[in-house]
């Protein structure tokens, strides 16, 4: 009798093959239909409920596929490009999901024609290959040294990537404030040195940006009000300590013979804090922060010395003003000298709508700021924030890397001439691949079109004909139903977010079309009962 060979546990599922291959893309289509109709200025918005019922308002890529909590193992590979775009370069995260799916769906035609994916896979390198030392040749740099040509251009890629937001009707007010936002950075530009607080009320026009640290005020107690709100050069002690006479831990027992050994404990307390104080007080602080609760005593303490406090202090926005003024986060008061205070030109509390706020504004060390959002429904806030987001990581990289090229589909336009002239010199398999790659950037002008409910068809035909008469920016016109030259029209992209959309989206692509099995491993406990054994306890 020949033995039985298991090789996967009871209950494991494989599937494999061509098939596989094709169900795999399937289930990525089915994402991109998702996220398709968000691309672009005349796209529209999506609304996601979660299981807590928490809503989300949002038109960025990168967001959506993050809530839309994808279970397909093969799809999931399309949420990690969307987050990695969004980390890397911050926008272009719609863009990297279509063209991802856009991609699998014209190599789809050669796996059900039996070519082997390595094939697919080697042409599909190669066409992303060409296709970045294509745009690498043709991006325009302008002149570093010009300040006043740097700064236009940093706007009009903020403006860009924000035109297909909420705010794009304020698109202007917000490129100008996120150029002066990260200009405000050091050379590193790091992106935590630039707070963003949400303050219900107001127009969105009232969005301010402050040129240093902010942050709302905290809880505060009784004599609060009678603390100074404003100081010129404070010196400002950043702590971890609880300033509160601390009320009494449960497990704590303490047998007293007598009253005044009951004082003297409550005289202890009160030493210790006042000591605290004292030394708070004589170090020169004028501004006092605490991570931990300041209590009453403290307060009261302070108002009566001219100097300010605020406790409870988000971990987040200490550390910012720690890097900011200067000074470390301290942990206990024994040794408060000059070289672990902070400073900062100006302090003051603001009122900005309902809130107060305590800024901090010419700080010596690192540079920051805050943008502080008004605006009306909470969701609106969020994704206003996250346009922001995008807007700053795409400055950030424009600074680094300054090479633009024109959106709106334009550079889509242009790579696929490129590649389809290329195609023809080659002779083999990869011919008809690199065309299909050819074929498939098209989608990005033509999802424009529909978005924007324009005749795509008809369009497309035009820009075709405009990019082999060699007009190389020609892309789609969004306000005129028309083509347009978008170097122009200033609708400008850094060539980054172009490079890294197609690395992420060919890389995705392969990766899918070199799965050929899947093997699901079952859930404890939930493949099928052991056989032969009615009743037994399964095990975990
Ligand atoms: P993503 O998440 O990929 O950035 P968006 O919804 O921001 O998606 O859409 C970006 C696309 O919209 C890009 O292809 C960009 O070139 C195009 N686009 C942005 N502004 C304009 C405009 N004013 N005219 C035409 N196309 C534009
Ligand atoms: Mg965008």
């Amino acid at each position: 009798m020949q033995p039985q060979i298991i090789l996967l546990k009871e209950g494991t599922e494989a599937s494999q093959g061509r098939s596989q291959i094709i169900s795999n893309i399937n289930a990525c289509q089915a994402i991109v239909d998702c996220v398709r109709t968000t691309l672009g200025p005349r796209g529209m918005d999506k609304l996601m409920v979660e299981a807590q019922g928490k809503a989300t308002i949002s038109n960025d890529g990168a967001t959506i596929m993050k809530l839309l909590d994808v279970v397909h193992p093969a799809a999931k590979t399309l949420v990690d490009i969307a987050k990695s775009q969004d980390a890397e370069v911050g926008d272009g995260t719609t863009s990297v999901v279509i063209l991802a799916g856009e991609f699998l769906k014209q190599m789809k035609p050669f796996v059900e024609e039996g070519v082997h994916s390595q094939i697919i896979i080697r042409g599909v390198r190669k066409a992303t290959q060409l296709a970045v030392q294509f745009i690498n040749e043709i991006a325009v740099k302008p002149k570093k040294d010009d300040e006043a040509e740097l700064r236009q251009l940093l706007e009009k890629c903020a403006a860009t990537a924000m035109g297909s937001k909420l705010i794009n009707q304020q698109k202007d007010f917000f490129s100008r404030m996120v150029v002066d936002a990260v200009m405000m950075l050091d050379e590193l530009l790091p992106l935590n040195m630039i707070g963003i607080k949400k303050v219900p009320g107001g127009a969105l026009e009232d969005t301010l940006l402050v040129a240093g640290v902010a942050f709302k005020k905290t809880f505060s107690y009784a004599g609060f009000e009678m603390q100074p709100k404003q100081y010129t050069n404070p010196k400002i002690a950043l702590l971890n300590i609880e300033l509160e006479l601390k009320a009494e831990r449960d497990n704590a027992e303490i047998r007293l013979e007598n009253v005044e050994e009951y004082q003297k404990v409550v005289d202890a307390e009160w030493t210790i804090l006042y000591d605290k104080l004292e030394k708070l007080h004589l170090s020169g602080a004028k501004v006092v922060l605490s991570k931990l609760p300041i209590g009453d005593v403290a307060t009261q303490y302070f108002a009566d010395r001219d100097m300010f406090c605020a406790g409870r202090v988000p971990e987040e926005d200490l550390k910012r003003t720690m890097k900011a003024c200067g000074g470390s986060i301290l942990t206990t008061v024994a040794d408060l000298g000059d070289s672990v205070l902070g400073t900062c030109e100006h302090f003051e509390e603001r009122q900005i709508g309902g809130d107060r706020f305590n800024i901090f504004t010419g700080c010596p060390q690192a540079k920051t700021c805050t943008i502080i959002i008004r605006g009306g429904a909470e969701q609106f806030m969020e994704e206003t924030e996250r346009s922001l987001h995008d807007a700053i990581m795409i400055v950030r990289r424009a600074k680094k890397n300054d090479a633009v090229v024109a959106g709106g589909g334009a550079i889509e336009m242009e790579l696929s001439k490129h590649l389809r002239d290329i195609s023809r010199t080659i002779a083999g398999k990869e011919q008809m691949l690199i065309s299909a790659i050819a074929r498939a950037l098209e989608v990005i002008p033509r999802q424009l079109c529909d978005n924007a409910g324009f005749d795509s068809t008809n369009i497309l035909n035009k820009l075709r004909q405009k990019h082999a008469q060699g007009n190389r920016w020609m892309g789609v016109d969004i306000l005129n139903e028309d083509v347009a030259d978008n170097m122009e029209k200033c609708v400008w992209e850094p060539s980054l977010v172009k490079i890294n959309a197609l690395s992420a989206a060919s890389e995705a692509t392969c990766l899918i079309l070199s799965v050929d099995e899947t093997i699901k491993n079952p859930k404890s406990g939930e493949g099928p009962a052991p056989q032969g054994r009615p009743g037994a306890r399964r095990p975990f």
